[in-house]
């Protein structure tokens, strides 16, 4: 069986990954790390959140860096504003025991933009930014992008859904002739394939993984049938099964969200929902209070939910199925963090039983049913 240490890995990052309980290294780290450690032309990797992929990119962008050199060296773009911030929060921990300066600076939109600015002026080697703010960054001359040697593009599949392909070309022609391109994605749709014909090396290295060989397996499926209109009682059944628990209930859409949360707070719990028709700020205020468990119940969307990163959570409630099967996933993983135990529970009326049924057969999964 290979260590990261087998991979390359030097050992102050082998201290830091202990210290995370990161200790064996998943598919897509065996297989991309010492491709990106030695060679690290481009790379393709066919592989969704929850594989280990930030630390397969990470760590060798670390390896790559150059402490001396103050401009920015890297590029890794991301889709949303927090898993920018979830991307640079895990390198940072990465450097933890290491005796070099190196920087990681997350730059997104629906924040300042000064206040980047200025944080871009300090000694920085690897920036994590959402394709449009880094449009403004470059168009406002904030941004040098003449010693990037690396572009990562992390979750591209949902970067082109968000509608930043312009900004991705824009950002591409400029990097493509000095760069190695890393491209990171669940899924490999046609937009993809052109982004690879045009800006990639024809030999660049292929990787797939498992697309549900993700690393929280220690979750318990379960699932409750019950009429449409007793689908409130049901979830209030089941929280006050949970008592203190903290958990995260998905529903489908913003309204759906919106109205739920405002059952449970009238049900006194304390609840808040998370989706899109939040300003940031507003978001922001939500996620931290979740976060900081100053709020035990989060109902949100599955878009808005996306990269939210917190710990602890007991239950994921699943108030309405997902949209794709990959969203269950997404949504289950939120629960059993870092080697914990989680449980995430359907309640489902007896028309959504044939939906639950094909996430079962796709994910290879068993969810059982509570009666
Ligand atoms: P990612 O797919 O990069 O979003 O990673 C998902 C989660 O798995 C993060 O919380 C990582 O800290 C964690 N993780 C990454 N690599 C490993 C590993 N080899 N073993 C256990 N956990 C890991």
């Amino acid at each position: 069986m290979k260590t990261f240490s087998d991979l390359g890995i030097s050992g102050s990052f082998i201290d830091a990954l202990n210290e995370l309980n990161i200790k064996k290294p998943t598919e897509i780290q065996l297989k991309a790390i010492p491709f990106l450690m030695e060679t690290g032309t481009d790379f393709i990797g066919q592989a969704q959140t929850g594989t280990g992929k930030t630390a397969a990119f990470g760590l060798p962008i670390l390896h790559a860096m150059n402490p001396e050199v103050h401009i920015p060296q890297a590029l890794i773009l991301s889709p949303t504003r927090e898993l920018c911030q979830q991307i640079a929060r895990q390198l940072f921990k990465f450097t933890r025991f290491w005796n070099q300066k190196v920087f990681v600076e997350a730059v997104y939109g629906g924040a300042k933009i000064d206040e980047q600015i200025k944080n871009l002026r300090r000694p920085t080697h690897v920036v994590v930014a959402t394709p449009g703010r880094l449009i403004d960054l470059l168009e406002r001359k904030a941004i040098n992008l003449s010693a990037i040697k690396i572009v990562v593009l992390d979750e591209a599949d949902e970067m082109l859904s968000m509608g930043f392909r312009k900004e991705l070309d824009t950002i591409l022609d400029i990097t493509k002739d000095k760069s190695n391109t890393w491209l990171f994605s669940a899924t490999i749709p046609g937009e993809i394939q052109s982004i690879i014909e045009n800006y990639m090396a024809p030999d660049a290295m292929r990787v797939q993984v498992n697309q549900f060989d993700v690393i929280n397996r220690d979750i318990e499926h379960k699932f409750v049938v019950c009429k449409k209109e007793e689908k409130p009682g049901m979830l209030f059944h089941f929280l006050k099964s949970q008592g203190k628990n903290r958990g995260l209930i998905f529903c489908r859409t913003k309204l759906d969200a919106k109205n739920l949360a405002q059952e449970l707070i009238a049900g006194n719990y304390n609840s808040e929902a998370l989706h899109g028709d939040l300003l940031q700020k507003e978001r922001d205020k939500v996620m931290r209070a979740f976060k900081n468990k100053k709020l035990q119940i989060l109902v949100a969307t599955d878009l808005a939910a996306r990269g939210l990163d917190v710990e602890e959570l007991a239950y994921v409630v699943h108030y309405h199925l997902p949209e794709k099967t990959e969203y269950y996933t997404h949504r289950s993983g939120r629960t059993a963090r870092a080697g914990r135990k989680g449980f995430s529970i359907s309640i489902v009326s007896q028309d959504e039983r044939s939906e639950l049924r094909s996430i079962e057969r796709e994910l290879g999964i068993t969810i059982k049913e509570v009666r």
